[in-house]
């Protein structure tokens, strides 16, 4: 498998200067295939085993067209669990560094709903959360999605298999339009196609079947 630096694509130099950092200097094969596409604008299926990268892909592909002067939320993550969606924000955090004063919260149940309220209420660029609460938020209206430029479904057959699909339908019925979604997903079950049928616009498929 050939690889390629991450400098080979249209990144700005705030991230690309980030993924220096953090030590990623090769794209790994998701990334690889996955970037060139998210950065042209397209919905994309990304099929791809645990520990493939997966959380640096979209979270590069949301970064770039952000606005860190408008403080509504522009990208929104959905995780199966509070752990996953914990770790996604941290990712995301390093990787926006010197982004501007960018803001990445987390929405995840089993934790108080009054401080995420005041969270909410100071704006966040970025949300990172799970299904049940977020739209928990959308029907309180404590959370609004009209900006949102891009989502993402992070372990999506996780989040199918513990019965997400409506409440994920619902969110997405609280987006734009014009959105770009983002699928990731470990397995390709039937709920995944149905939700890329109902959801999704046009999506490209990658699929990696070895890790690196
Ligand atoms: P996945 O979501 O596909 O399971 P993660 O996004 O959690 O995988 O990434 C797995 C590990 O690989 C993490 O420790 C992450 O920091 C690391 N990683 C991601 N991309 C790169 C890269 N291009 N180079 C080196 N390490 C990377
Ligand atoms: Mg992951």
């Amino acid at each position: 498998m050939t690889t390629a630096a991450f400098s080979t694509l249209p990144l700005s130099a705030v991230t690309l200067a980030n993924l220096d950092t953090l030590g990623y200097r090769e794209m790994t094969p998701i990334q690889a295939q996955s970037l060139p596409l998210i950065l042209k604008g397209h919905d994309l299926i990304a099929q791809a085993k645990t520990g493939s990268g997966k959380t640096a892909t979209f979270g590069i592909g949301l970064l770039e067209p952000l606005n860190p002067r408008f403080f509504g939320c522009q990208a929104l993550v959905l995780c199966p669990t509070r752990e996953l969606a914990d770790q996604v924000a941290k990712e995301i955090r390093r990787l926006a560094r010197g982004h501007g004063n960018i803001k990445v919260l987390t929405l995840c149940g089993g934790v108080p709903f009054g401080p995420q309220v005041g969270s909410l209420e100071h704006g966040a660029h970025i949300i990172v959360g799970t299904p049940g609460r977020v739209q928990e938020h959308l029907r309180k209206g404590t959370l609004v999605l009209d900006g949102l430029n891009t989502l993402v479904l992070d372990e999506a057959d996780r989040m199918l298999d513990m019965g997400f699909y409506d409440s994920i339908a619902e969110i997405i019925g609280q987006t734009p339009a014009k959105r770009q979604t983002l699928l990731f997903s470990a397995t390709y079950p039937a709920g995944i196609e149905q939700l890329a049928k109902t959801f999704m616009r046009n999506p490209q498929q990658v699929k990696v079947e070895a890790l690196h």
